[in-house]
């Protein structure tokens, strides 16, 4: 038997297991209805179904009170951050964004392509000289009359996550978050949050589907003349079916929320979560300098481990060996260089057991 592959790609990501071994068991014929899930129409009961049931589980996993409703949107999270600004910054002055890295610094700036309400940058991740570290959310120049104030809680590409799960205090505008690399990783409280989106394919399931929870009363701020394919009002009226969703990843998507209730639910695997990232700072914290990851370590991310050796061609080296031995899609993010490790739900510890082994390796014979 060969040894396993272990994927550690940021997105789209690795899968569990078992699912993709379910979605192959059910691909020619869902549940003996004859139908493949791909071919099958988005308003027929048994598709209608599995959108219901992926939603009630998510809902469950996730505790999410009945005035939150639930979408899952084409057009990844991307599309969130005109739809976000289009949908609920109408009539404000203003808006605040967080600029913690890669994600919310593009979100900045595209939301202000679709509002006349001016961007605030009311935060601004510090580059320090020797760590990088995440604005404290008490740090934030919040004005009090925004329409919203965005933020990235994991930056994927740069490796930096709030440790505690920020909300604001009452009076303040609502949170609206870019959850898309760490949703379903750790537990919150979704009571704190106006709008969370989150692209599927870093820790739901396949690129596709996007999931939007948003707080009701929200959406009475959907102007009437936005595209209805931009409204939230519009798609929560047609119960998710203003136009055909992304059938096949929602299906996935409910098989990934059912393994995560078997694994016992957010709480346990984010029990799992903190055990891989310890495992992998570890290795880079033992490695007496050889390897280096230069974020503060409140900031340092769960999700997205970057590391880097300080030579470029020993980084390269890495990479490559590295996927010689199954661990792959480890190379960094282009603009970041160096590794990058991510780690999300679906990475079982023993991957991460491999990688912390085989950077031990490589330092013996490099470093
Ligand atoms: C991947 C990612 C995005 C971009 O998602 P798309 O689905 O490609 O639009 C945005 N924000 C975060 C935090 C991400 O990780």
């Amino acid at each position: 038997m060969s040894a396993p592959i272990y994927n550690f790609s940021a997105g789209p990501a690795v899968l569990p297991e078992a699912v993709l071994r379910t979605a192959q068991q059910e691909m020619l014929d869902y549940k003996g209805t004859g139908f493949p899930v791909m071919a099958m129409s988005h308003r027929s009961d048994t598709f209608l179904s599995i959108l219901h049931h992926a939603e009630q589980d998510l809902r469950t996993l996730l505790n999410i009170p009945n005035h939150y409703k639930i979408l899952f949107l084409q057009g990844g999270a991307t599309t969130q951050f005109n739809m976000v600004a289009m949908n609920l910054a109408h009539g404000f002055k203003t808006a605040d964004a967080v600029v913690t890295g890669n994600w919310s610094r593009i979100a900045a700036e595209q939301m202000q392509r679709l509002t006349d309400a001016q961007i605030r940058i009311a935060a601004l991740a510090g580059e320090g000289s020797d760590h990088q570290s995440l604005p404290a959310v008490a740090d934030w120049d919040i004005a009090e009359d925004s329409a919203f104030v965005h933020f990235a809680i994991n930056e994927t590409v740069n490796g930096l996550q709030y440790k505690e799960v920020p909300k604001l205090s009452d009076g303040l505008p609502p949170l609206v978050c870019d959850m898309s690399s760490e949703i379903l990783s750790r537990e919150f409280d979704v009571n704190d949050y106006g709008l969370i989106y989150a692209g599927a394919q870093k820790n739901i399931g396949p690129a596709g589907a996007t999931v939007v929870i948003i707080r009701e009363d929200l959406l009475e701020r959907c102007p009437d003349d936005i595209p209805d394919v931009f409204s939230y009002r519009a798609h929560v009226n047609r119960n998710g079916m203003h136009n055909t969703p992304a059938t096949y990843p929602i299906y996935m998507a409910g098989l990934v929320f059912r393994w995560l209730l078997a694994q016992g639910g957010v709480k346990q695997i984010e029990a799992v979560n903190k055990l891989k990232a310890a495992t992998l700072y570890d290795a880079i914290d033992g490695s007496g300098g050889f390897y280096r990851n230069n974020i503060h370590p409140d900031a340092r991310s769960k999700m997205n481990v970057v590391f880097q050796t300080g030579d470029a061609e020993l980084d390269k080296k890495f990479v490559l060996e590295a996927g010689l031995r199954g661990l792959k899609e480890l190379k960094g993010y282009k603009t970041v260089g160096g590794m990058r490790a991510s780690i999300y739900n679906a990475m079982p510890l023993a991957g991460v057991e491999a990688l912390a082994e085989f950077m031990r390796d490589f330092q013996r014979r490099y470093g």
